[in-house]
């Protein structure tokens, strides 16, 4: 992670992107990437969606790689790690999931009975 962002910061600056990357837009650059991941999978069915083409699996590829720069740009600009925010919330949600009570269920947590 550190490498990727030391590389980012350095691509920018070799540009004179700064300019261009404040969270704002950082964000909104996002949005669209994830838009494109969104794009490959429109219209598929169920079955196609989870077997892509070799063609479609390399755009797919792409496409992560660029969601991925856009939030570790994102994430740099407050000085925020997403791999430990990640790790966080995956302990936030273990305590909002327990296991034993939805598995195999796929209900938001405010829909569960309070035991
Ligand atoms: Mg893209």
């Amino acid at each position: 992670m550190e490498i990727l962002k030391k590389r980012l910061r350095e691509f920018a600056r070799e540009r004179d992107w700064e300019q261009y990357h404040s969270p704002k837009n950082l964000a909104m650059a996002l949005s669209v990437e994830v838009a494109e991941i969104v794009e490959l999978f429109q219209w598929l069915s169920e079955e196609e969606s989870k077997t892509l083409g070799a063609d479609k699996r390399a755009e797919l590829e792409e496409e992560i790689g660029d969601v991925l720069i856009y939030l570790v740009n994102l994430a740099d600009k407050f000085e925020i790690d997403p791999l430990h925010a990640a790790m966080e919330k995956l302990e936030k949600n273990a305590k909002k999931y327990p296991a034993q009570t939805v598995k195999g269920k796929s209900l938001k947590y405010t829909e569960y009975e309070k035991p």
